[in-house]
């Protein structure tokens, strides 16, 4: 074995946030979910139950979903956003945005909790019926939404499109006239506005794809006027994700008001109309976020946008708000099983490298987006100093990393169990099947209780969709060793 470099030495190779840690054995308050602890034995144990003993069950890896943590996290947006939006007269919605996370058991954990729902795709929005979401609590997002998804949702009855291009107008208008139903509907507004964590961006258009510019948004707001059947309800504006502060929320709504300010002037507005500002609140990865409670952020940004539509003399509309990886995020923790450890010597120092049995496929948000988590040993507490380590995936790729910087104990070793906290958005849904790795499973834990919520895959239903294998599960070729096929004549060149 290897002798691992000093704390002191590796920290060279270390990010300027992460510092060595008194206890590499320790649980980051705010990055786990609050039941997360350790049991007399040093094992992580989540609502009641130790990760050792989820794994005997369910395998690894295995995505375990804190339940009451993504219930009070729901109640608790909700409670947030409407009291501050209650202590100015007015009210507040709360969309869950599905994209983070969505399954049948988590809608009926919104609607449960009081919130609604917001799909983007048709295959979102069958989840959402299929858990018997009523459709007037459904929001329809996207920019590119085919004529049978259109059609769809206008069937069903979805409470709300937000609309995103001059186009998809047209093909509201025809469908609402062949279906002879009445749709409400939201235009998205590019306001110019991007937010990412403590900065924000304020230009006059933002080169992204989602949207109309806010002189587009006018036009389309006459043009939606035309239509018998469809109702235009108010505005929307998304500015970005992970965000912690709240004056890129200000700054957007305050640019998106003098629109709306526009429109009900002109009469083109439905009474009690809503400005919906989207989502994007930031959750802590590793200990060096620290995002802003929930209950702080609503008042930062409905006091915010009360005090814009003071100036222009308006009454507050009906807020809403779509928050994704706050509500699902911190609530997920990964197991996986360590397989391989090594250490490879980096600029006079070295790092290790600790091998898990998942990686990209479960978690692309590192390749994706430089995305930085954390992790802990589960199974147990390590016993000898912290060393810096990245932990990595199975994957033939570099690039396939779970965990960039982290110390863990240097005693970390095969069979050990790695938790990776905050896995709760963004990990199922971007899931892949890259070098033929099953997904894996989606065990939701409650009160000591574990329940699969979302099966994991087997090799078998991989294998299931290539076209090749016919039922039986041999080669739909009647030879399938090559070089048989080759002295048959029946290999291709
Ligand atoms: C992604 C998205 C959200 C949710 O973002 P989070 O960062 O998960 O809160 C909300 N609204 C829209 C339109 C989105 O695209």
């Amino acid at each position: 074995m290897s002798h691992a470099a000093a704390p002191e030495e590796s920290k060279a190779l270390a990010p300027d946030w992460l510092a060595v840690p008194e206890d590499a054995n320790d649980l980051a308050p705010g990055v786990w979910p609050a039941s997360a602890q350790r049991d007399a034995d040093g094992a992580l144990v989540i609502a009641g139950i130790s990760t050792p003993e989820l794994v005997q069950s369910f395998g690894t890896p295995v995505l375990v979903l804190d339940e009451d943590e993504v219930r009070s996290r729901a109640r608790a947006a909700l409670a947030a956003f409407g009291d501050a939006a209650a202590r100015h007269g007015g009210r507040a919605r709360v969309y869950y945005a599905g994209k983070a996370f969505l399954s049948t058991e988590i809608a009926r954990w919104m609607v449960d909790a009081g919130l609604n729902i917001d799909v983007c795709s048709a295959g979102e929005l069958a989840v959402a019926l299929a858990a018997d979401v009523p459709p007037a609590r459904i929001g329809y997002h996207g920019n590119n939404k085919r004529v049978f998804e259109l059609e769809r949702a206008v069937e069903v009855g979805v409470g709300t499109i937000i609309v995103d291009s001059e186009i998809e107008i047209e093909r509201l208008a025809a469908i609402t006239e062949r279906l002879d139903r009445r749709q409400a509907v939201l235009i998205r507004v590019n306001s110019g506005v991007h937010a990412e964590t403590h900065h924000f961006l304020a230009t006059a258009h933002e080169d992204q794809k989602f949207g109309f510019t806010l002189e587009g948004a006018e036009r389309a707001a006459e043009r939606i006027r035309e239509l018998p059947l469809v109702d235009l309800a108010g505005l929307h504006c998304h500015i970005g994700s992970q965000i912690f502060g709240t004056a890129g929320f200000r700054e957007s709504a305050s640019r998106v008001l003098e629109l709306h300010a526009r429109l009900l002037e002109a009469g083109i507005l439905a009474d009690d109309p809503t400005l919906n500002l989207g989502g994007g609140f930031g959750i802590a990865y590793t200990r060096a976020d620290s995002p802003t409670p929930m209950a702080e952020l609503a008042d930062g940004i409905v006091d915010a946008v009360a005090d814009e539509c003071a100036v222009r003399g308006l009454d507050l509309p009906v807020l809403a708000f779509e928050p994704g990886r706050s509500i699902v995020g911190t609530a997920g923790v990964t197991l996986y099983e360590v397989g391989t450890t090594k250490s490879v010597a980096v600029g006079g120092t070295e790092r290790r490298y600790v091998s898990v049995d998942g990686g990209m496929s479960d978690n692309a948000r590192p390749a994706l987006y430089g995305a930085q988590y954390s992790a802990r040993l589960a199974s147990r507490e390590g016993v000898e100093e912290p060393v810096l380590s990245r932990v990595v995936g199975l994957h033939c790729e570099s690039g396939d990393v779970v965990v960039d910087h982290e110390y863990l104990p240097s005693d970390v070793t095969p069979g050990d169990l790695l938790a990776v906290p905050a896995t709760g958005a963004y990990c199922a849904p971007l899931a892949s099947n890259y070098n033929h790795v099953p997904r894996p499973p989606v065990v939701a834990v409650s009160a000591g209780r574990a329940r699969v919520i979302v099966r994991g895959e087997r090799i078998e239903d991989l294998l299931a969709r290539d076209a090749g294998i016919d039922a039986s599960g041999a080669s739909s070729r009647p030879h399938s060793d090559p070089a048989l096929a080759g002295r048959t004549g029946e290999g291709e060149e």
